[in-house]
This record gives C-alpha cells, structure tokens and sequence, in this order.
C-alpha cells in the first residue's frame, strides 16, 4: 500500500539525516579548519614582521652612528691640522683666528659626540625591545605550532569518520525511492544540510514557521511528501513514524 510505503520511505531518511547531518558536520569543519590555520598564520607572521621592523630600525640606528662616528673623526682631524698650522702663524690677528676656527670646530664635534651618544642610548633601548619581541615570537610560533597539529589531526580524524560515514550511507540508500531522495538530496544541499524535520507543534522543526492546519492533515495522510512552504524542508510528524 502507498501510505505504508511512504511511511517507511520517511523513517528510512529519517534515519539517513542524522547521517547527513553529521557529514554536514564534519565536512563544514574540514572547509573551515584550513581557514583557521590560515589565520593562525598570518597572526604569527604579523608578529614576526614586527620583530623585522625592531631589527631595521636597529640597522638604520647603526648606519646613522657609524656615518655620525665619521663625520666625528673628519672633525678630529681638522682640528689636528689647524692646530699645526698655529706655529706659522705670524700676527696676532691670525692666531686669534685660528683658535676661534678650532674653537668652532670643537663645538660641531662634541655635537657630533652628543649625536652618537643618542644613537648609542636609541640602539639599547631598541635592543632591549628586539630580545624581548623574540622571545614573544619564540612562544607565539610554539603555540602556533602546536595549535596547528591539532586543527591538522582533527582534520584527519574527520577525514576518516568522513569516509565511514559514506560507506554507511551508500548502504542505506537501497530501496529508496528515486524521485524522493532526488529531492531530499536537493533540499539537503541547498539548506545547511538539514533536509527533513519533525514537526514542532504547530511549526517547521527546520525554520521555526507556522505550519498550517491543512498541511499537518496532509502529513498525516502519507499520500504525499509534504514540505514546509518557508524552506522546503520535507515535514514529518515524530508520533507519526
Ligand atoms: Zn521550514
């Protein structure tokens, strides 16, 4: 008889959802796991570039200090050659000059000396933040690591309740009507893996709409597949199976 069959029909995908269901499940998680490691990722990667900026400013630190050391030792050796030239110096005039030269050039060179001294205090502190930031980077690609071995084994873990899954599910769909699990498939697909649901009271068990009258009656009937007008998911009664 025709009730009798569609019943049947009924609790066989019934029982194949809660397969579904968990396959949905389990293959949601192995689209999105790749993505959390991703983020993970980046994450580490952003702390490590701010380890390569401390470093980069440590450079330039240097490479101003050193320009700044040069420039320092050109200032000492003007000095030293002005100062010879005071022997030969014939007037007064000209050796008043001459000393206030090397007096002006002994304040550009303790300017010079403050300017290193600077370079010298900048280049510890950001030191102090580099050995610090790789200690940070230390432990965050430790967690990042270990964190990633985990999301990669649960997804190896799913792969293989996956592939199980399947197997049982394959079996299940004997004797199933075609034109039905067409349907169900489609419905499956396109509503978050959840193609049929009991009744909830007076409600789809699926989208939480009011189910009229009329179509409760049909439900109870089994002469045909109902479906909730709202999301198409297939109805059923609980009491009814
Ligand atoms: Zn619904």
């Amino acid at each position: 008889m025709p009730e009798v069959s569609l019943r049947d029909q009924l609790k066989k995908f019934v029982e194949l959802q809660k397969f579904d269901g968990e396959i949905y499940h389990l293959k949601r998680k192995l689209k999105e796991n790749p993505l959390a490691v991703n983020a993970l990722e980046q994450e580490f990667e952003k702390e490590k570039s701010k380890l390569h900026a401390l470093e980069a400013q440590l450079k330039a630190i240097f490479l101003d200090r050193k320009q700044k050391e040069l420039e320092l030792k050109s200032k000492e050796d003007e000095i030293v050659k002005v100062n010879g030239q005071l022997s030969q110096i014939k007037t007064n005039k000209e050796y008043a000059a001459k000393i206030a030269e090397i007096e002006s050039i002994k304040a550009d060179k303790s300017i010079f000396e403050e300017k290193i001294l600077v370079l010298f205090d900048e280049g510890d502190t950001v030191n102090v933040e580099i050995e610090k930031e790789k200690k940070t980077v230390v432990e965050h690609e430790r967690k990042f690591l270990s964190k990633r071995k985990e999301i990669e084994e649960d997804s190896q873990v799913c792969e293989g309740q996956l592939a199980a899954l399947h197997i049982q599910r394959k079996q299940m769909l004997t004797g199933m009507e075609v034109n039905f699990l067409r349907q169900y498939e489609r419905t499956l697909e396109h509503k978050d893996g959840l193609a049929i649901v009991a009744l909830q009271g007076l409600t789809c068990g699926g989208c939480n709409m009011n189910v009229t009258q009329q179509k409760i009656n049909l439900i109870k009937m089994h002469d045909e597949i109902v479906t909730c007008d709202m999301c198409t998911r297939i109805l059923y009664l609980e009491e009814d199976l």
